[in-house]
C-alpha cells in the first residue's frame, strides 16, 4: 500500500468470522479519495482475547474501530463511556478512541435511517411496521423512536428473540415519544390490520436470505399494496423474495445495502469528523457485493485460477473433488467456498497446465465482471483449433518441402552410382 507512511493512522474492525467483511474495502476507499492519512484492517479476534486486543488498541492509540458479531453486547464492559442509543440497543458497532477514552457507540439504526432518506423517503411522524427483534432490528426500532416515528408495531415469532422484543417495546415507551407494540408474526389479523396502517413494512429478520433464501416473512402477498413501502435489512441476495413480490405489486422497496453503507458513513464520520464520499465507496466497494458468481458454478476446466482481490492480494481457487476451495498463500490457509459468491475479487487469472500460458481475462467492471464462462470455453477451443491447424498445415508443409528440394537435389533422371 504506496500511501502508508509513518503518520499513517489505524483504523479496523474486530469479529470473528470477519474475511467476508466489505468494511475494510469501503473505509480504505473513502480515506484514498478523500486522501486522509488512515488505513483500515480486519482484525480477528477469538471471545479469550477480546480484552486484550481492546487494551492493545488503545495502546497503539488506534483510532477507532468496528466491532461486528459475536462481540457488539460484550465490549461494552472494557469501554469507557456507552453513548444512549448503545445503551438503548444493548449492542455497540463502533468504538472512538479520544486520546485513551474509549467511547462505544451504535450506527447500524442510523444507517437504516440515512438509508430511507438517501431514498427520498420520510417516515418521521408516521407508523412503521418491522419483523424481527435481533440486532438489526433493535438497532432500526430504536433509532426510529428517537428520530420521531410516530408509533412501531413489531412482530416476532416466539424464540429466543421475543424477551428482547419485549424489552424493546418497554424501552420504546418509556424513553421516547413513540408508541411500541409487540406482536406474534402467527397472529395473521393482527399483522394484516397493522400493515395497512403503515407507511412501511421491514423485514428485519433472516427469512430471505441463506437457508432461508426464497422464503419470505409474510404468509402471502395479499398484505402488500401499491403504496406500501417496503424495505429489507437483507443484501445478500439483492432482492429478497419479500423484495421481489412487493417490487411486481409497483411498491417502493429497498434492500439492507444502504443501511450497510450508512453505519459504515456514521462511524466514518465519528473517526474523522470527514463526510464518507458514499458515490466513491460505493463504486469502488458495492459493486463487488453483487459479483454473484458463486465458486461451485465455475467449471472445472477453469480451475485452478488466481484471483485478485481489491487489496490486489492473490487467492488460488482450486477444486478438490466436488468442493472448491480457496487457497491463500500468504497463511496458507485454505477456506470452503463452494456456496460462496466470489464477489469481493476484482480479477481472474486463468492458469493453464503451462504457468507460462497465464491470461488475465478481465479486469472488474461493475456487474460486468466475472468472465462468460460460455465465451471463454469456446474462445479456448477455438484457439485449440487454430492451433491444431497450424501444426497440421506445419505437418504436411515439411514433407512437400523436404520432397522439392530432394526433387531438385536429385533429378529424378540422375544416375545413382
Ligand atoms: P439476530 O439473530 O440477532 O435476529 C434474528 C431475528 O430474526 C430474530 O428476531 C428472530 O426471531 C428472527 N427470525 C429468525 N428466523 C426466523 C423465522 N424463520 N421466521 C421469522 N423470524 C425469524 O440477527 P440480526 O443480527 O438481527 O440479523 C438479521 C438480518 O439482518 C440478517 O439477515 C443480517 O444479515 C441482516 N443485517 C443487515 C445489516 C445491514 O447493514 N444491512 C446489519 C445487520 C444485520
Amino acid at each position: 500500500e504506496k500511501r502508508i507512511t509513518g503518520h499513517t493512522e489505524l483504523l479496523g474492525l474486530i469479529a470473528t468470522p470477519i474475511r467476508h467483511s466489505k468494511s475494510p474495502v469501503m473505509h480504505n476507499a473513502a480515506c484514498r479519495a478523500l486522501g486522509l492519512d488512515y488505513a483500515y484492517l480486519a482484525f480477528d479476534i477469538q471471545p479469550d482475547q477480546l480484552e486484550d486486543a481492546v487494551k492493545g488498541f488503545k495502546a497503539l492509540n488506534v483510532r477507532g474501530w468496528n466491532v461486528s458479531m459475536p462481540y457488539k453486547t460484550t465490549i461494552g464492559q472494557y469501554l469507557d463511556h456507552i453513548t444512549p442509543i448503545a445503551k438503548m440497543c444493548g449492542a455497540i458497532n463502533t468504538v472512538i478512541n479520544d486520546h485513551g477514552v474509549l467511547t462505544g457507540t451504535i450506527t447500524d439504526g442510523t444507517g437504516y435511517m440515512t438509508a430511507l432518506k438517501d431514498q427520498g423517503i420520510d417516515i418521521i411522524g408516521k407508523k412503521m411496521t418491522i419483523v424481527g427483534a435481533g440486532g438489526a432490528a433493535t438497532a432500526i426500532v430504536m433509532q426510529a423512536a428517537l428520530d420521531g416515528v410516530k408509533e412501531i408495531s413489531i412482530f416476532n415469532i416466539k424464540d429466543a428473540s421475543w424477551d428482547r422484543a419485549l424489552e424493546n417495546v418497554e424501552k420504546i415507551n418509556s424513553q421516547t415519544q413513540c408508541k411500541a407494540q409487540l406482536f406474534d408474526l402467527n397472529d395473521h389479523e393482527t399483522l394484516r390490520k397493522e400493515i395497512n396502517e403503515s407507511v412501511i413494512f421491514t423485514n428485519a429478520t433472516n427469512v430471505g436470505m441463506g437457508k432461508l433464501e426464497g422464503q419470505m416473512v409474510l404468509p402471502d402477498t395479499s398484505y402488500l399494496r401499491k403504496d406500501l413501502i417496503v424495505s429489507d435489512v437483507i443484501y445478500m441476495p439483492e432482492k429478497t423474495k419479500l423484495l421481489e413480490e412487493a417490487e411486481k405489486i409497483g411498491c417502493k422497496t429497498i434492500n439492507g445495502l444502504g443501511m450497510m453503507l450508512y453505519q459504515g458513513a456514521a462511524s466514518f464520520k465519528l473517526w474523522t469528523d470527514q463526510d464518507m464520499p458514499i458515490d466513491v465507496v460505493k463504486e469502488v466497494g458495492l459493486t463487488a457485493i453483487y459479483r454473484d458468481i458463486k465458486a461451485s458454478d465455475i467449471p472445472n476446466h477453469f480451475l485452478p485460477c488466481i484471483l485478485f482481490d481489491e487489496e490486489d492480494r492473490p487467492f488460488i481457487l482450486k477444486r478438490k473433488g466436488k468442493e472448491c476451495f480457496l487457497h491463500d498463500p500468504v497463511s496458507n490457509s485454505e477456506i470452503k467456498k463452494d456456496g460462496s459468491y466470489l464477489k469481493n475479487f476484482k480479477k481472474a487469472i486463468l492458469v493453464f497446465r503451462d504457468p507460462k500460458k497465464e491470461k488475465i481475462l478481465d479486469e472488474v467492471k461493475g456487474k460486468e465482471w466475472f468472465w462468460n464462462p460460455v465465451k471463454e470455453f469456446w474462445r479456448s477451443y477455438i484457439e485449440i483449433g487454430f492451433l491444431t491447424l497450424f501444426i497440421n498445415i506445419f505437418a504436411l508443409a515439411v514433407p512437400l518441402f523436404t520432397m522439392s528440394v530432394y526433387d531438385r537435389v536429385v533429378p529424378n533422371n540422375a544416375t545413382e552410382t
